[in-house]
């Protein structure tokens, strides 16, 4: 064990989990990569769970970070205008497609959930809310109450009444052979179901990941969400799409994740990518709700001038340089090679995700149980070929990836040689 995992097991919290049987202190970035404490560059494939969307250092977020530093105002409070807040307001109220839309900011993805919470709870008077099952939202009592994903939720005890539907679940075996209408039929006429039994009063919002990110980046179909959607209509409940993980173009094909679906919900969440690494995240809503007699929201921190700058330039960036439409030709090269080395790899379950956002599952091939323990060798063999992963699923067999979406051609075929090669190299030992 190294000093610094040693000093780190002693002071810090040991359900903190820590990648790699040696972990490593990233102290270096640049562009796509990073650098740790020993000398060794990888290329991040995680980018600190889809923290750095456009890569390490990049001249227009450090310049913008920078002159803002540069005017001695780090902080001052929410109760003084702040010109970046109003800047970042509209273009993020502009791109979610919400009429008249209105933007909070926060410091992060659970804050988000917990105020849009707030804002429909007390929008429609209700403690009632549904959510996706395997879903995660956040750890506070509120994003606690709507993740279902048992790792991560423990026995906190639940300020909402929650019920968990199905939508994420395609690959369950009762699901097994259905066409992607006829689940959707399925998911439907299920949340009728839940609506006309399990609520004792009407219920205030749907909640739901368009990707399940913790979850380990299951989807559901395109278009069930406009299905859940229009019956939520019928009794005015207002849906709620966390984008914490698929905002700001990463699936390639739309700019919100929802998008996908062929629908606006009501209110929306981000964070992570936001200000590249900068604490940020809000929520995105009809100007109504926001604006609701109860309607309160509070971060000292939340929407402050650092933040501002680096989200402002960040965002910039990512429209500037059409990085969405880069997002779906580096997925392609990613997701195309995945699927082909699957045929030829009995290890390899499953592949799926949508642009830079995409998942394996490995299995064992004798069975097609979850193997966890062949995830937990893939992680060290791409670490020793000089790349970084995410791990994640209900059964911790599933390897996410999500790079910087300013990644290369040369760098997608790059990463999907050294994914590819580890596989090889796993497969054969399973083999023997
Ligand atoms: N929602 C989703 C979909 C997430 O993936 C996460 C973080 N993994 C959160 C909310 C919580 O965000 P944060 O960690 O910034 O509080």
């Amino acid at each position: 064990m190294s000093d610094l995992f040693a000093r780190h097991r002693a002071v810090m919290p040991n359900w903190l989990s820590i990648y790699y049987d040696e972990p490593i202190e990233i102290v270096r970035g640049k562009g796509n990569r990073v650098v740790d404490a020993e000398g060794h560059t990888y290329l991040d494939f995680f980018a600190g769970i889809l923290t750095n969307m456009i890569g390490y250092d990049v001249p227009e977020v450090r310049e913008a970070v920078e002159r803002q530093l540069s005017t001695g105002v780090v902080h001052t409070s929410t109760v003084y205008l702040l010109r970046g807040q109003v800047e970042l307001a509209e273009k993020i109220a502009r791109l979610s497609g919400i009429e008249n839309a209105k933007v909070f900011f926060t410091n992060s993805g659970t804050e988000a959930n917990e105020t849009a919470l707030l804002l429909a709870t007390y929008a429609r008077k209700s403690d009632q809310v549904l959510a996706m099952r395997q879903s995660y939202h956040g750890r506070s009592f509120g994003a606690l109450s709507v993740t279902s994903n048992r790792s991560w939720k423990n026995n906190a005890l639940s300020p909402l009444n929650v019920h968990f539907l199905h939508g994420a679940d395609r690959h369950l075996p009762q699901f097994r052979g259905l066409s992607d209408a006829e689940y959707i039929d399925v998911c439907v006429a299920d949340l009728r179901h839940v609506l006309a039994t399990a609520v004792s009063n009407d219920v205030a919002a749907l909640i739901a990941e368009p990707i399940q990110g913790v979850g380990g980046f299951t989807m559901a179909p395109d278009g069930l969400f406009k299905a859940y959607k229009e019956v939520l209509d019928e009794e005015g409940i207002l849906f709620i799409s966390d984008e914490v993980q698929t905002g700001w173009g990463r699936t390639g094909s739309a700019f919100f994740g929802i998008q996908n679906h062929g629908m606006t919900p009501d209110m929306m969440t981000f964070a992570k990518g936001l200000g590249n690494g900068f604490a940020v995240g809000g929520v995105v809503a009809r100007g109504d709700l926001m604006d609701g007699p109860h309607a309160i929201g509070l971060a000292t921190f939340g929407g402050n001038p650092i933040s501002m700058a680096a989200a402002n330039a960040t965002l910039d960036y990512v429209l500037d340089h059409d990085l969405q439409s880069r997002a779906a030709v580096t997925g392609e090269i990613l997701l195309g090679g995945l699927r082909e080395a699957k045929d030829r790899l009995p290890i390899v379950g499953d592949v799926r995700g949508k642009g830079l956002m995409f998942a394996l599952e490995l299995v064992d091939p004798a069975t097609g149980a979850p193997a966890p323990a062949l995830a937990g060798r893939f992680m060290e063999e791409t670490k020793k070929l000089g790349l970084l992963a995410g791990k994640g699923g209900l059964y911790g067999n599933v390897l996410r990836m999500a790079p910087p979406l300013t990644l290369t051609d040369d760098e997608a075929r790059e990463g999907l040689g050294i994914i590819v090669t580890a596989l090889e190299t796993i497969n054969e030992e399973v083999g023997r």
